[in-house]
C-alpha cells in the first residue's frame, strides 16, 4: 500500500474539512427517540482491532446525537482483495494519510466498509458512542456536516462502477444499525455531494441512494419496525357511508374492489385506521386505480400528530401503483390516519382503495 491512489479532491481540502461547521447544515431535529428495535449490529472492528495509531490531538467528542449518515466513497482503487487483512490495511493506510498529508487529529470519518464487506472503526470514540446510542465524536468528512452527520466511507471509486454486494448488503445492515441506535429516520441519508461540491460518492453509489434509503427501511422494519396495508376490505380498519359505491371494475384496484363517490361540499369522507405501535416518522402511501373519469384534485387527510394535513391527489393517472403523501408523524395508538374526502372542488370521482403506513 505504498503511494496511495488518493486523488479525492474533497480530501484534499484538509483546512476546509477540519472546521466543526458550527451552523452550517444543521436545522432539523428528529422527534422520534431511540427505538427499540432489534436491528443485527453488524461486525465493527474497533481502531485498536486493525491497529489504529493514537490521535494526534485531543477529538471532540459531542453529548448531541447525529441526525443523519453521509455516504462516502474513498476514491481508491476497486481492490479485488475481500480479505479482513485488507480492510484493516486500508484503513491504516487511510489514516496515516488523513493524520500525516491532511494534518488532521485523526481518521476523518466514523466508518469504513471495505468491497468485502468489512466495517471499521474510523475516528476514534465513533464504535462506543455508537454502541451507547449517545453522543458522537465530530469528524472531518463533510464541511457543515461533521457534528451533524455520521460519516461512512465506502471502499472504491463509484462513479461508473457499481458497488459489489457484499459492500452494499454491509453498508445497509450498518445503516440501520446506525439509525436504530441513534434514532435517524432512514429518510435523512445522503450523499457527500449533496452538501459540498465533490462528485463523491460517485455517481452510481448516489443514484443508489434512494434504494438504499429504501433498504435500510425494510432492514428496520424486519427488525421490529412496523408497515401494514389498510384496504377498503379491510375488517374494521375502513369506514365509508353508503354514498360510497363498490366497484370492482378496474383492473388497477388493490384486492378485489375499490370505493368511489361524487365529489361534494359534504362531511362524508372514507377513512382508513391503523394501530401505530409507536410515536415516529410514517410514510403514507395511497393506492387507487385511476381514469380519465375520476377527480384529478381528490383531498387526502393524513391524521398526523400536529394535526391533519391535507394532501390532494390527481386519480386520473399513476393508478396500480403505491403513490407516496409523505412522511408524517403519528402519535402512537389504533386510529384513524387516513381520510378521503368527497369535498374537492373539481369534477370527477374521488376513489378510496387502499394505504400504506411504514415507519421509516
Ligand atoms: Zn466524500
Amino acid at each position: 500500500m505504498t503511494g496511495l491512489p488518493y486523488t479525492r479532491r474533497d480530501l484534499l481540502r484538509g483546512a476546509v474539512l477540519l472546521g466543526v461547521g458550527t451552523a452550517a447544515g444543521g436545522g432539523f431535529s428528529l422527534a422520534l427517540a431511540a427505538p427499540a428495535l432489534a436491528v443485527t449490529a453488524p461486525a465493527i472492528a474497533s481502531c485498536a482491532t486493525w491497529g489504529a495509531r493514537n490521535p494526534s490531538s485531543a477529538l471532540t467528542v459531542l453529548g448531541t446525537n447525529p441526525n443523519k449518515i453521509v455516504i462516502h466513497h474513498t476514491d481508491t482503487a476497486n481492490s479485488t482483495d475481500y480479505s479482513q487483512a485488507h480492510a484493516f490495511s486500508l484503513s491504516r493506510a487511510i489514516q496515516n494519510y488523513h493524520m500525516d498529508s491532511n494534518g488532521w487529529s485523526d481518521t476523518g470519518q466514523h466508518f469504513t466498509v471495505s468491497r468485502g464487506g468489512y466495517v471499521t472503526e474510523g475516528r476514534h470514540n465513533s464504535l462506543s458512542r455508537l454502541q451507547a446510542g449517545s453522543g458522537m465524536v465530530v469528524g472531518a468528512h463533510c464541511p457543515g456536516q461533521n457534528d451533524q452527520g455520521i460519516g461512512i466511507e465506502n471502499e472504491g471509486n463509484y462513479n461508473a462502477t457499481t458497488p459489489p454486494a457484499a459492500l452494499y448488503d454491509r453498508l445497509v445492515q450498518l445503516c440501520a444499525y446506525i439509525c436504530d441506535r441513534y434514532g435517524i429516520a432512514a429518510t435523512q441519508i445522503f450523499g457527500h455531494r449533496d452538501f459540498v461540491a465533490t462528485d463523491c460518492p460517485g455517481d452510481v453509489l448516489y443514484a443508489r441512494l434512494p434504494q438504499l434509503r429504501t433498504d435500510v427501511a425494510a432492514a428496520l422494519g424486519g427488525g421490529g419496525g412496523f408497515s401494514v396495508v389498510v384496504d377498503n376490505a379491510t375488517t374494521a380498519r375502513f369506514a365509508a357511508s353508503a354514498n360510497w359505491s363498490s366497484s370492482a371494475t378496474s383492473t388497477q384496484r388493490y384486492g378485489s374492489n375499490y370505493r368511489y363517490a361524487a365529489p361534494q361540499a359534504t362531511s362524508d369522507a372514507a377513512t382508513f385506521t391503523a394501530a401505530i405501535p409507536a410515536e415516529g416518522s410514517y410514510r403514507v402511501e395511497v393506492w387507487h386505480p385511476a381514469s380519465s373519469a375520476y377527480n384529478s384534485a381528490t383531498p387526502h387527510v393524513v391524521y398526523a400528530k400536529s394535526g391533519t394535513q391535507t394532501v390532494t391527489v390527481d386519480q386520473r393517472t399513476g393508478g396500480g401503483a403505491w403513490r407516496s403523501l409523505g412522511t408524517f408523524t403519528f402519535a402512537v395508538g389504533d386510529r384513524t390516519v387516513l381520510a378521503v374526502s368527497r369535498w374537492s372542488g373539481a369534477t370527477g370521482y374521488v376513489v378510496a382503495d387502499a394505504v400504506r403506513i411504514t415507519r421509516v
